[in-house]
Order: C-alpha cells, then sequence, then structure tokens
C-alpha cells in the first residue's frame, strides 16, 4: 500500500468500513510514514469537529478537504482559525463519546491532538 492508497482508504478506516486486511496494511504504512500519519490526524481532527459536532449535517469531503489543506506544516506558528476554539473548550466541556461540543477530549481525536503539540 502506497501513499496515496492510504489516503483513499483512511476515511473509511476510522468508519470501521475497511476489511482486516486493508486495516492492517494501513496500519503497516502509518507507522512507518509520517507524511500519512500527519494526514491521518487531520483527518480524525477533522472528523471530530464537523461531525460531532454537527452530526445532523456531516461535513462534505470538499469541505474537509479545504480544512485539511490548511492544516499548519509546522506546529504553533500557523494555526487555523477553529483550532482557538477547540483549546477553548477542550477543558471547559465534560468530554466523552457523548460530549457534542468541541472538545477532544476523552474522544479518538484527544490522542493525536496532544501527540501532535508534544513533538516539537
Ligand atoms: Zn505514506
Amino acid at each position: 500500500m502506497d501513499c496515496e492508497d492510504v489516503r483513499l482508504h483512511l476515511h473509511d478506516d476510522q468508519r470501521g468500513h475497511l476489511g482486516p486486511e486493508l486495516h492492517r496494511e494501513l496500519r503497516t504504512h502509518l507507522e512507518g510514514c509520517p507524511a500519512c500519519a500527519h494526514e491521518e490526524a487531520a483527518e480524525h481532527m477533522l472528523t471530530e469537529v464537523l461531525e460531532r459536532r454537527l452530526p445532523q449535517h456531516p461535513a462534505s469531503l470538499a469541505l474537509k478537504r479545504r480544512l485539511l489543506a490548511q492544516w499548519p506544516a509546522a506546529p504553533v506558528e500557523s494555526r487555523p482559525w477553529w483550532m482557538g476554539v477547540i483549546w477553548w473548550e477542550w477543558f471547559v466541556s465534560g468530554g466523552g463519546p457523548n460530549d457534542n461540543t468541541y472538545s477532544p477530549r476523552d474522544k479518538p481525536a484527544e490522542k493525536f491532538l496532544t501527540a501532535w503539540y508534544h513533538r516539537g
């Protein structure tokens, strides 16, 4: 599986729609490819923010792609506007799978955000 395959399958994988074989190949690639791992983190982040926040209006793929284009290439320097919202609400709301706010707390996105901001 190359980078292009991984990008194609990320969305399905995060919804558990990938078969075990593909899932394993994807995981193996992500472990060895920082660029795709970064892409996966961004995908998680956007799913969390856009789809859990507005479950009745799932984010279109086009909107996701636009936001992904703004995902900072390096941490800290240039955060898109919505990052501020997330940090603001991280500790304000309760968190967890039933917390339907921007907070990534106790959700899958938290793991990725934490890794992202601690890597530099
Ligand atoms: Zn890759």
